[in-house]
């Protein structure tokens, strides 16, 4: 099990993995336990991304820039006074990585659809480790298809 800190840190992680041809398995706030999905067997490396748990509202106040490993009931503790909020989980402890990643349904859904239509930008490791910004400007594709399209993409 690696739990990188950084970024950077899991690009270094994914370079030793294509060197190595290693199987692994990413897992943000580990609601999905299924083997290969948040977590890997003896045969694998599991990249738990728990410590990537910055939250820093942007200076625009109009966004946040939120790491995968945090659990929703940090964001929303964090906004608490604010007089503002996020699109997350309904349950608290769910990860911010994986349920983006696969839409999110929120509270308010009905109103504002998925959370994952409220993302701005990603940064994303790609599988060679190089890291890449996709926002609706630059690298739009992946953008567009990481909002529900899972943890399929970002091969480089
Ligand atoms: C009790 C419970 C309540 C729930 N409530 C809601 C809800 O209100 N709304 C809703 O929409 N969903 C809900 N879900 C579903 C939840 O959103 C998904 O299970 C989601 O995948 C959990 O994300 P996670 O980060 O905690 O899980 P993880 O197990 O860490 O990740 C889930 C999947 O995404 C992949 N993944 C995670 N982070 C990354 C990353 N950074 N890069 C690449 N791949 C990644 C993992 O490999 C795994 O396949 C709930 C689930 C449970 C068990």
């Amino acid at each position: 099990v690696i739990k990188p800190s950084s970024a950077a840190q899991v690009q270094q992680v994914m370079k030793i993995i294509r060197v190595t041809s290693s199987k692994f398995a990413i897992r943000s706030g580990g609601h999905n336990p299924n083997c290969g999905w948040g977590s890997i067997g003896s045969e694998g490396v599991l990249i738990d991304l728990s410590r990537l748990d910055h939250i820093q509202p942007r200076l625009d106040a109009l966004s946040i820039n939120v790491g995968p490993g945090r659990r929703w009931i940090d964001v929303y503790k964090a906004l608490d006074g604010t007089g503002r909020t996020v699109l997350g989980g309904r349950t608290p402890d769910v990860g911010v990585g994986g349920l983006l990643l696969g839409g999110g349904i929120p509270s308010f859904s009905s109103e504002f659809g998925f959370a994952c239509d409220h993302v701005s930008s990603y940064e994303v490791v790609l599988a060679n480790g190089t890291m890449v910004k996709a926002d609706k400007n630059v690298h739009e594709d992946l953008w567009w298809a990481l909002k529900g399209g899972g943890s399929n993409f970002g091969r480089s």
